[in-house]
């Protein structure tokens, strides 16, 4: 029999060798080796879990430690940030558990502070809102008030000058042509500059030829250039396919200004507008624009200044070319919608170059039957035009321009009496002034399409408001004419519309 060791030794030194044969002292020696097993088992056990315990407390010791550190600089480091905001703390701090009191107590009312901020800047903010609101609610009804009149002086100066003028006659009426017309553009320019600003530009795309954009452009430049004695030149090239989508107006817009901007400041020179196909990927095209001239130049410092709003690189420019300072911003603001950046690069006495890059998608488009375009230029033969307009001094001039184009022109003095006609009687195309009394142009248009919806309404506005315009597209009426209104432009929209109409008959 194997006892524990200890045991087994005891029994040798002191049981007489009898004993350790008997039965009943086996049972009992095993009884108590027993014991003495499970008396190690429980020892070891218990100095194992002290071992454990004593491991688990130098960790947590280990623990404090880092933490109390980690505590120590955090305190450390709030004490510096409390004394860069208030040099004056340090005094307050005495290195004590206390500091951290102090600490807690500066923060609240750094707290405090900042919420007070915050709530300033939200009411700053608002009242910003306000104000900016309330100056494109003035600019909107200024421009209306200003153009209204400015709709007079221009159509009449068109008429005057048609009615055979004396040549004394035809100088003032050229002077006061143009101031009008500078008016407008100034006026435009500023609205313009103010709706950019307010992010409340919308680009209208459609299709459009980019050869007919490029002789609007050179048509509407082709006296300034001969005032001054340049000449004006176009460079097409002939990879650029005919027909994109793009916003034309705002294209012609900025083309315009470079163009008039190249002729203001070139005298018995060249100006040259050039654009050329950079790159194709897939339906999509990218087409160079570059407006260059032989003027007076610019200077690379004055360069970096031309594209901000109301600068002008020279001194005496007011004076002697007129302008405002803000073509260039509003040419680079809108390019920048339209993801592209206008460059240039210019020696004084030599001239300047302006250039930049758009892409645009390829459009499909059935090309405009120039033997039409000959046969409709004189008139509109008999065309019935229904005019919507209660002012009596804009329905005369309206008047007079279409009937020179031998339309029909009906009047309608406000939007009601507009839709009771358009009921009893057959036109072709309505002219629609927008602000009426009884009942404005937008309610009648919408009364009109209830139940015709065939009808071409042409919206005359004097106002830029885009939500105004996006109603008015919103019941399929696109073609606006804005006020004053241009008898080319007129001409032009109608025609279009007409050209386009006999197309759709084919
Ligand atoms: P504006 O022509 O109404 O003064 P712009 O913003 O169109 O305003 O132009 C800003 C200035 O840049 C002009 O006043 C002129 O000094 C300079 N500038 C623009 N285009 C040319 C050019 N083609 N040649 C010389 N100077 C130019």
């Amino acid at each position: 029999m194997n006892y524990n060791k200890i045991l087994e030794k005891q029994i040798k030194k002191y049981l007489p060798a009898p004993l350790r044969e008997d039965q009943g002292m086996n049972t009992f020696l095993a009884a108590i080796s027993d014991y003495y097993a499970s008396f190690e088992r429980d020892k070891k056990i218990a100095d194992h879990a002290f071992a454990i315990s004593e491991k688990e407390y130098l960790e947590v010791v280990e623990d404090l430690r880092a933490q109390n550190e980690l505590r120590q600089k955090s305190i450390l480091q709030l004490k510096e940030a409390v004394m860069a905001l208030d040099t004056g703390a340090m005094d307050n701090f005495n290195n004590t558990n206390q500091d951290i009191f102090y600490i807690i107590d500066f923060l609240k009312v750094q707290i405090a502070k900042s919420k007070e901020i915050e709530n300033y800047l939200i009411q700053a903010k608002e009242s910003a809102e306000n104000a900016s609101k309330a100056k494109s609610d003035f600019l909107s009804v200024m421009s209306h008030e200003i153009r209204t009149p400015l709709n007079a002086i221009i159509g009449y100066i068109y008429l005057l000058k048609n009615e055979n003028p004396l040549p004394s006659q035809v100088e003032y009426l050229n002077i006061l042509q143009i101031s009008a017309r500078n008016l407008l553009s100034l006026i435009n320019d500023v609205l313009d500059f103010s709706k950019i600003e307010e992010g409340k530009i919308v680009f209208a795309e459609s299709d459009f030829d980019i050869r007919e954009l490029l002789n609007d452009v050179k048509l509407a430049n082709k006296i300034a250039a001969q005032e001054n004695n340049n000449m004006l030149k176009v460079m097409f090239d002939e990879d650029i396919p005919r027909f994109l989508k793009g916003d034309i107006t705002r294209i012609t817009q900025v083309l315009n200004n470079l163009v008039s901007n190249a002729i203001k400041f070139t005298k018995q020179g060249r100006v040259t507008i050039e654009l050329q196909l950079k790159s194709v990927v897939g339906n999509s095209v990218e087409i160079s624009f570059s407006v260059a001239d032989t003027g007076i130049g610019i200077s690379a410092e004055n360069q970096k200044n031309i594209f901000n709003k109301f600068t002008q690189a020279h001194k005496y420019i007011t004076r002697e070319y007129g302008g405002s300072g803000l073509g260039l911003a509003i040419i680079k603001n809108l390019l920048q919608l339209m993801n592209s950046e206008i460059f240039v690069e210019s020696t004084p006495g030599k001239g300047s170059r302006f250039y930049f890059s758009i892409w645009f998608d390829k459009a499909e488009f059935k090309p405009i039957d120039e033997s039409k375009v000959a046969e409709q230029k004189e008139g509109f033969g008999g065309l019935k035009v229904l005019l919507v307009e209660d002012l009596e001094f804009n329905a005369v001039l309206a008047e007079k321009m279409l009937s020179r184009w031998n339309a029909h022109v009906t009047l309608a003095a406000n939007g009601k009496i507009a839709v009771d006609k358009v009921r009893a009687e057959h036109f072709d195309l309505i002219l629609m002034d927008v602000q009426m009394p009884v009942m404005d142009g937008l309610t009648a248009s919408k009364e009109i399409r209830k139940f015709n919806t065939e009808i071409p309404i042409f919206p005359l506005t004097a106002s830029t408001s885009t939500g105004l315009q996006k109603e008015f597209v919103d019941i399929g009426v696109s073609d606006f004419i804005f006020k004053p209104i241009n008898p080319d432009n007129l001409h032009r929209t109608i025609f279009k519309h007409l050209a386009k109409a006999k197309r759709g008959e084919e």
